[in-house]
């Protein structure tokens, strides 16, 4: 007898449409509530890749019926050209800990039934029956989680606040951040689409910890099949109680609605990611007064993004504890990567903190295509900083990669080769950011606009030396003076090319191509 289901993604975008044949006692054995600390991985199963819908009748003919491996569908390493046959021999997962995208591969993300049945909400339900929010929000404290959106920061921290804030009426909102617009970015798409049901069930737990009832996900209107599977999973939460009024029986009561974003990558920035929700023109607001104390109507709001809620569950069903041991000192946990550009195995990769570029590229990622020699990593989206060779055994968490100049920030993580120029890329990235800059500050909407027609007087061979000390004076007022994180952060391309890669610009001007 053979199951089939729809399950989310698997992370390894490269070798799509992938095939996991798992012998049925595995499956049995498979639930994350029977594993202590460690990835679910099964070490006998078969794994096939960029499968056609002529390979299905082998497939069960041959593998199913008759446990044959079928060589020419097995996965080849890029580097050694090794045939591997099971999932975790292949060097893709070896290294990561799919803490939270690990779940994808054994749930339809269209059944709670599937969800609940690996121990899907029950995180909450501890939590509602045996916890105060006080001692939920410690938890997460102790847990040593920080946001996984870009700032970083302390998610416990951010609860309490919110929670500790005068609100006259005791209305406080719970944001989910699903505005997921950095270029080559898709990781909270993935846990949408894959499994919405942690986040939600994040959100929950969030609920109760701050003591709101009501709460929002504002997801991009260009992921319509992760829009389609949150209306779902929220109807299909509603009718088993854990959502609504009076949740498994708590007292406790949460409601949450979907809105969808317009594309203004800007309103991925919390104030103006609220001013949008209310149906006004999504611009950011100096943060003289913090969001979570006056976010949403005015009212203390609490936002995290997709895998910081995903994250909750995870943390209270496993204990905080396991969590703790995963990461390094400041950053605890795992992050979940989009690794694309010019990189052999292109994919969602989750791994734990601390982890170095060096492993990601050349063992996860399978190293550079064509023969190709590295030469620079972006990471952070489009306001990130592109690291080269020489950092690439930087150890990533949140603070080394601001030290070197760079940022976690969602968790794009954009590779380029020799061929690239990195001048280009930096005049790449500020294009895009003077598009999305709403306009509001001079120095964002001015200075943003200066230094890319600086950097495309150089891309066009008529820049001039005095150039390059213009562009990082303009780089530093930015982040001084700009209102908001996409301003402040707009110059480190620029930036970190100028520190890294200065002989190509230079090359440029003095060459004069
Ligand atoms: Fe708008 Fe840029 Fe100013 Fe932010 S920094 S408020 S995006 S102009």
């Amino acid at each position: 007898q053979v199951n089939v289901r729809l399950t989310g993604c698997l992370g390894f975008c490269e070798i799509e449409p992938m095939v996991i044949i798992a012998p049925q006692k595995e499956c049995e054995s498979s639930t994350f509530a029977s594993k202590e600390c460690e990835s679910s991985t099964f070490a006998s199963n078969v794994l096939y890749q960029k499968v056609t819908p002529e390979d299905v009748r082998p497939i069960i003919s041959d593998t199913i019926q008759q446990q044959q491996i079928i060589e020419r569908l097995l996965y080849v390493e890029p580097l050694t050209k090794e045939k591997k046959v099971g999932k975790a021999d292949v060097s893709f997962y070896q290294k990561q800990y799919r803490l939270v995208s690990g779940l994808n591969e054994y749930l339809n993300p269209r059944r709670i039934e599937d969800y609940i049945a690996i121990g899907g909400y029950s995180a909450l339900a501890k939590v509602l029956d045996s916890l105060s929010p006080e001692e939920v929000i410690e938890a997460i404290k102790a847990s040593g989680l920080r946001g996984r959106g870009g700032g970083g920061f302390p998610t416990g921290r951010k609860w309490e606040t919110c929670r500790k804030a005068e609100s006259e009426d005791g209305v406080r909102y719970i944001i989910c951040n699903a505005d997921e617009g950095d270029p080559g970015a898709y990781m909270d798409r993935s846990v949408l689409e894959g499994n919405p049901h942690s986040v939600l069930e994040g959100m929950i737990i969030a609920s109760y910890a701050v003591g709101s009832h009501e709460g929002y996900v504002y997801v991009r209107a260009e992921y319509p099949l992760a829009v389609e599977h949150l209306n779902l999973a929220l109807a299909q939460a509603e009718n088993y109680g854990l959502l609504g009024h009076n949740i498994l029986g708590s007292g406790h009561d949460f409601s949450i609605h979907v809105a969808k974003g317009a594309g203004a990558f800007v309103c991925g920035e919390s104030t103006a990611l609220m001013a949008s929700l209310e149906g006004r023109v999504g611009r950011p607001r100096a943060k003289y007064v913090h969001t979570v104390e006056r976010g949403l109507w005015n009212k203390p709001s609490c936002l995290n993004n997709v895998e910081t809620f995903a994250n909750v569950p995870r943390i209270l069903e496993k204990g905080v504890d396991c969590f703790r041991q995963i990461g390094t000192e400041g950053s605890k946990g795992t992050k979940i990567f989009s690794l694309v550009g010019k990189i052999h195995n292109t994919g969602l990769v989750e791994v734990p903190m601390g982890i170095s570029l060096r492993e990601i590229i050349f063992e996860l990622g399978g190293g550079i295509p064509k023969g190709k020699k590295f030469k620079a990593v972006q990471t952070g989206g489009p306001s990130g900083g592109c690291l080269p060779e020489k950092l690439l055994d930087l150890h990533v968490d949140f603070d080394e990669l601001s030290k070197a100049g760079s940022m976690m920030g969602s968790g794009g993580m954009i590779v380029m080769d020799e061929d690239t120029c990195m001048v280009d890329v930096a005049r790449y990235f500020l294009n895009f950011l003077k598009g999305e800059s709403c306009g509001k500050c001079v120095p964002c909407r001015e200075g943003v606009r200066r230094m890319l027609q600086i950097l495309e007087r150089i891309c066009h061979g008529q820049g001039q030396e005095e150039d390059l000390a213009t562009l990082e004076e303009l780089g530093e007022y930015l982040k001084d003076s700009a209102l908001c994180a996409l301003g402040t952060t707009a110059a480190n391309p620029v930036l970190s090319t100028l520190t890294y890669f200065r002989d190509e610009y230079l090359t440029h001007i003095r060459e004069k191509y």
